[in-house]
């Protein structure tokens, strides 16, 4: 609870708009082509420190692509990414120092198979965050604790359930202090029993005050931990506006018709 207290301090949260937040992340005019594919076609958005945004789209939208973009696993063609105030497109980012800022977790867990929970979330803070073994077993312990999987540090992946490998991926990269996390459909792949585990994660990850931005088809999380939800289709953002506008009163036919497809 302090924990929460402090986070919300820093974010400045008291409670007035949204609006009134630092910006972390500021896409302008995002394009990305594959070839002859235009999967992103000018996509601009400001995310806020402590802010919740959720995307939603149909799939081959450019959600995952974006994300991509976002911490560089892609190069955009052009456009400009601000994270931090810092521009990550520029050739002369370091990138390892940008994704150390910035986790992210996969549908696909990939985890190391010859390494139990713990050595998986020790690995990379010795070699890219450079802390000693054992700062980055005590770190280790105590995000295996916060996902719920105290118990399972010495557990390999094939030990573990999908979703539990899952949350040894989330505190792998809770383990960087990331100052935004970002999910692309995180439960996508798990049993529909083992979803909810990874969700309350990542609520209680949102109440915590982090800035998450989630690409998700469940609707329920959407509604109920987002800040704002954005809608996507064909490479662009085709409307923006807290879960209630989204879903309740969707301005653009295409929202209504996606979001009455799967809700
Ligand atoms: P989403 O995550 O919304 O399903 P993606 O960003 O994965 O969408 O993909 C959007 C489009 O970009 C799709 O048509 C996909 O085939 C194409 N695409 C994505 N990555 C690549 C790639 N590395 N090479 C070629 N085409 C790609
Ligand atoms: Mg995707």
């Amino acid at each position: 609870l302090l924990l929460e207290q402090q986070l919300e301090d820093a974010n400045g949260d008291d409670g007035g708009p949204r609006d009134d937040r630092t910006s972390i992340i500021r896409v302008t005019d995002l394009r990305k082509s594959f070839g002859e594919t235009d999967v992103l076609k000018g996509i601009s958005m400001d995310i806020a420190r402590g802010e919740v945004v959720v995307i939603l789209g149909p799939s081959g939208s450019g959600k995952s692509t974006l994300l991509r973009c976002l911490n560089r696993l892609e190069r955009p063609d052009s456009g400009q990414i601000l994270f931090e105030s810092q521009d990550i497109t520029a050739h002369k980012v370091e990138l390892n120092r940008v994704r150390e800022r910035m986790g992210m977790v996969f549908q696909s867990f990939n985890l190391f198979p010859h390494l139990d929970s713990l050595h998986n979330v020790m690995l990379a803070q010795m070699k890219v965050c450079k802390r000693t073994k054992r700062e980055a077993e005590r770190v280790a312990l105590c995000q295996l604790a916060r996902v719920g999987l105290k118990d399972r540090a010495d557990y390999f992946p094939d030990e573990l359930s999908g979703g539990q490998q899952q949350r040894v991926a989330i505190a792998r990269a809770l383990a960087m202090d990331p100052h935004v996390m970002l999910f692309d459909e995180a439960t996508s792949a798990l049993d529909p029993e083992l979803v909810r585990d990874v969700l309350d994660v990542m609520r209680e990850l949102a109440q915590a005050g982090m800035t998450m931005v989630v690409v998700t088809h469940e609707m329920s999380f959407a509604r109920d931990v987002a800040d704002r939800v954005i809608f996507m289709e064909d490479g662009v953002v085709v409307e923006q506006g807290t879960p209630e506008q989204i879903f309740e009163h969707p301005s653009s036919d295409r929202t209504r018709a996606f979001i009455g497809a799967v809700s």
